[in-house]
């Protein structure tokens, strides 16, 4: 435990660095020079981390710099939704290698869904060309609620079909790699967070639209997850106690009132034209959207109300989490998160409790389409490389006591 929390440490400091010193590790991780030494040259030994060449000297020997060695393992990340299944291939880094989508689970037999998502990853390691022994595992998110073992409740009502079906093991035995799943807002915050610019030490969370609201939280490196992996459920922030039913069983929830399809329900009020009212929610969000960004002032009326809703969930949430930095991501934000952010950006900055200690920054994802399965793939990639309970910085002491242990299994 001691040696993997170290190794996941330093895994994790490098990765977030780019490239890195030996003696910058020390600093950044608080561990002993002679664990530094030892850990990378296990890391180098597995061929996970890489020499890059000299720092610019300033006096003295210039400094080795180490790297991740970003094709040194693979992950695959899926997106399983009702309306489409995103694909990604990720490398250890948390670039996209490969990437595609095909049509969705629909109503079909989840026994052929598994077999389908089997044979299109076999399929796309083949077209690629890598070495199947670098993939360490599949993610598989969904929309939540999720149970934590293997099975995965997908209960939002399209999907009722799956409830209950065992789709980790399911996938293990068809797949044959390690499965890891998650629902898509967690694996989402991961993914940002894997793939870089977020800091080691901060407190942030991933705000994700697609067909619902979520949230993923990640405090110092580590997500949180509450007791059962169903943390960050800010489109069930009830904002109205006297408002419409939620599928949730609640009443005035956001995403009632605020989501993409209370977006739909009220753009086809107000008579504006989604393309049939038969069409998917995430088609006429989109079509909404785009009515709003050539300047149509119904569906931008409509936007704009449901950005301030957003805006409250995102003050709450950063209320309750003290958070530094808000990222607006997935489908429905990819399209329409320009029209949010300055709404969710004012919330904060008029009404966060700690504003005057920090402000909330709020960014727009850079893979906010298919954020999820990105996110489904860094999750297999820091589960397998990088597990840990807490965050990245060990407190001397502790480190103190890792370096001893490890240097008395080396002895
Ligand atoms: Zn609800």
């Amino acid at each position: 435990m001691a040696h993997t929390s170290s190794r996941a440490a330093i895994l994790d400091v490098i990765r977030a660095a780019g490239t890195i010193s030996r003696v910058e590790l020390t600093r950044a991780t608080g561990l002993t020079g002679a664990t530094i030494s030892t850990v990378v040259r296990r890391l180098m030994n597995d061929g996970l981390v890489v020499e890059a060449g000299r720092a610019e000297s300033t006096g003295g020997k210039p400094r080795m710099l180490l790297q991740l060695d970003p094709s040194a393992r693979f992950a695959v990340g899926v997106h399983l939704d009702h309306a489409g299944i995103t694909y990604v291939l990720a490398n250890l880094g948390g670039a996209v290698v490969a990437r595609w989508r095909k049509p969705g689970a629909g109503a079909d037999d989840p026994r052929e869904v598994v077999a389908r998502i089997a044979a299109e990853i076999d399929g796309m390691i083949t077209r690629v060309g890598i070495d199947r022994t670098r993939v360490l595992g599949l993610g598989v998110v969904s929309p939540g609620p999720i149970t934590a073992s293997v099975g995965m409740v997908l209960t939002p009502p399209n999907m009722r079909r799956w409830a209950d079906f065992p789709l980790g093991d399911a996938l293990e035995d068809a797949v044959g790699v390690p499965v890891l799943l998650d629902n898509d807002a967690t694996a989402a915050a991961i993914g940002e967070y894997w793939a870089g610019g977020i800091e080691t030490t901060s407190a942030f969370a991933a705000f994700y639209m697609g067909t619902g609201i979520g949230a993923g939280i990640l405090v110092n490196g580590t997500v949180y997850r509450g007791a059962s992996s169903n943390a960050g459920e800010v489109g069930h922030i009830c904002v109205d106690i006297d408002g419409p039913e939620c599928w949730c069983g609640s009443r005035g929830c956001v995403e009632a009132l605020a989501g993409p399809a209370a977006v739909v329900a009220q753009a086809q009020a107000r008579g504006l034209d989604l393309g049939g009212a038969d069409r998917p929610v995430s088609a006429q969000f989109a079509a909404v959207a785009r009515a709003a960004l050539s300047g149509d002032p119904v569906a931008a009326e409509i936007l704009a109300r449901s950005a301030r809703y957003l805006g409250v969930a995102a003050q709450t949430l950063a209320n309750v989490m003290d958070l530094e930095l808000v990222v607006l991501t997935g489908p429905a934000f990819a399209l329409a998160g320009s029209l949010y952010l300055p709404a969710v950006q004012e919330q904060l900055s008029r009404s966060f409790f700690a504003r005057a200690s920090h402000p909330v920054r709020v960014t727009i994802s850079t893979n906010a389409p298919e954020a999820a399965a990105v996110g489904a793939a860094a999750l297999v990639l820091q589960s397998e490389l990088a597990p840990r309970h807490s965050g990245v910085r060990l407190p001397p002491e502790v480190a103190g006591e890792v370096s001893a242990q490890e240097l008395a299994t080396l002895a």
